[in-house]
């Protein structure tokens, strides 16, 4: 059966030394794993018609579900070329991929996911390149994905305050339960948690990019949602190394 599908590649591997394996997330049939044979060949007709962060139109190829299938045919239908000259913007673009490419279950159609990367992909365009759009992302997937982080009060007893951070409890625990429980907590001074509550609840990143961090901040942020994302997620935490370096 051949299809037709809106496709992003989520990541490439080798597969011979001029055949490639490209796994995309598509719109109406979830993600698919396809082998573009030839497709390292100079003069492979599939040169230039999929690159990372860029929607194609993809013609593949099925035998069976959940197997490798062949694509036949790509077109470049939307490239994003802000990723080939900004670095940043490319570093936040290539975590949210991850993200997507380590959470998303084979051939699970899932137009709204597709749509929800697309829009992250957008948006990575004009905020990437400054630090907190990667956390405003990491909280917006959480919640698209059911699991957003419970900052308001204590996840165990509803106390609202003093708090500290359990990824294992969901969210933020208050001190008492964190002792009585004997659960792994980071530490969660205000400043941080009142950033963590805005950015989840901004519906944009232009509120979040705004923000003005300090290093400090920067960095507790990053161990927080890192924590976070590892616990729920199963992502590593090495993906992000290359934007923030945990120091
Ligand atoms: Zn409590």
């Amino acid at each position: 059966m051949i299809i037709r599908a809106t496709a992003i590649p989520l990541a490439y591997y080798p597969y011979s030394s001029t055949s490639r394996i490209v796994h995309w997330l598509t719109r109406h049939h979830g993600k698919v794993s396809t082998l573009l044979k030839g497709a390292l060949r100079p003069k492979s007709p599939f040169l230039g018609e999929y690159e990372l962060f860029s929607t194609s139109e993809l013609l593949y190829f099925s035998k069976r579900p959940h197997a490798l299938h062949t694509a036949k045919e790509c077109a470049l239908l939307h490239p994003r070329n802000t990723f080939r000259t900004d670095w940043r913007a490319m570093q936040a673009a290539s975590h949210i991929s991850a993200l997507f490419n380590q959470t998303t279950p084979a051939e699970a159609p899932h137009p709204g996911l597709f749509e929800f990367f697309e829009e992250l992909l957008e948006l990575a365009e004009t905020y990437g390149r400054f630090p907190p759009f990667l956390h405003w992302a990491e909280l917006q997937f959480c919640a698209h994905h059911g699991h957003a982080p419970s900052l308001e009060s204590c996840t165990l007893c509803n106390a609202t305050e003093p708090f500290v951070f359990s990824a294992a409890a969901g969210g933020v625990i208050c001190t008492s339960c964190a002792k009585k429980e004997k659960l792994p907590f980071l530490e969660c001074p205000p400043d941080v948690l009142a950033i963590l509550r805005a950015w989840q609840k901004a519906d944009h990143p232009q509120i979040a990019v705004k923000t003005r961090l300090s290093e400090k901040q920067q960095r507790r942020l990053t161990v927080i949602t890192g924590a976070f994302l590892q616990h729920h997620f199963n992502m590593p935490p090495e993906s992000r190394l290359a934007i923030q370096p945990l120091k």
